[in-house]
């Protein structure tokens, strides 16, 4: 038996909102029994994108996170649901009943993730189906993941491990949002924003210049990683802890070498650091 899940690759979203418009256009006004009834014009995102800014200027970067149904191992939503209005399939896919959930505005409460949204002309709790009834009619994927274009989102079946989230799966480091919650979601994450440190060497008596290859060293408690300048003299270390100590140490033949303590508490840009002459 398949074993449907998701992939969201955070470094390779730009945040151009397909996943979110082929949803709305595949939902709204368009009902789908026994998966899903039409979702409304507006107010409800089923695959929600969260928009994050991240350090300051000159160095700003933006981080997207695409959340839909996490379509949970172990939902609380069937778990509390009276009716059966909401449960599990086989395959994984946990369904919300365009029927049985009429008026059961209390569903939205079953979730920690908050990707349940009520529909307030028909009176009914709907969320991410994983589209169901494309799947189902032999789709190889859901109507986000054809739409985007940069390969951020990969579906398939877990339990084969020849498809290429299963490939993906055991290659990549992946994690889970809220791993706290222990509902075993089926919505994985790469590169999730985390923290980095940033900043751009400049050599004290070559001020004009931009020096490349200058080796700068960062450590901390998971222990030491080491980059080169790039041709503009810039650094960045990513998917850094938050809240940790780390000491950035920068090395070039015949300078002497400097070191900076650091606190991830905020993602943080060093600005120049002016490197000496022996
Ligand atoms: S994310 Fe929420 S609505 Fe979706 S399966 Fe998990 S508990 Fe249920
Ligand atoms: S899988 Fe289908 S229902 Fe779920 S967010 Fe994507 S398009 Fe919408």
């Amino acid at each position: 038996m398949a074993k449907y899940g998701l992939i969201f690759d955070s470094t390779k979203c730009n945040g151009c909102y397909n996943c979110f418009l082929a949803c709305r256009d595949e939902y709204c006004g368009n009902d789908y029994p026994p998966y899903s009834a039409a979702q409304p014009m507006s107010g409800h995102f089923w695959m929600r994108i969260i928009e994050k800014e991240r350090g300051k200027f000159p160095k700003v970067k933006v981080a997207y996170t695409a959340i839909p149904c996490m379509h949970c191992e172990n939902p609380t939503c069937t778990q509390i649901s009276p009716n059966d209005a909401v449960y599990k399939r086989p395959d994984g896919i946990v369904i919300i009943d365009p029927e049985k959930a009429v008026g059961q505005k209390e569903i939205l409460s079953y979730c920690p993730y908050r990707v349940i949204y009520w529909n307030e002309e028909k009176n009914l709790p709907q969320k991410c189906t994983l589209c169901a009834h494309l799947i189902d009619q032999g789709w190889k994927e859901p109507r986000c993941v054809e739409a985007c274009p940069t390969g951020a989102l990969i579906f398939g079946d877990m339990a084969d491990p020849n498809s290429e989230i299963s490939k993906v799966l055991a290659s990549q480091n992946t994690e889970v949002l809220h791993p706290e919650y222990d509902l075993k979601p089926s919505v994985y994450y790469i590169g999730l924003p985390k923290r980095f440190i940033a900043g751009a060497v400049v050599l004290e008596d070559k001020q004009d210049e931009c020096p490349e290859n200058v080796t700068v060293t960062l450590s901390g408690k998971d222990g030491k990683k080491t980059v080169k300048t790039d041709n503009y003299g810039d650094f960045e270390f990513e998917g850094l802890e938050a809240d940790a100590e780390y000491t950035v140490k920068i090395e070039q033949d015949g300078y002497t070498p400097q070191e900076l303590n650091v606190k991830t508490n905020i993602d943080i840009y060093l600005g120049d650091i002016v490197v000496s002459r022996k």
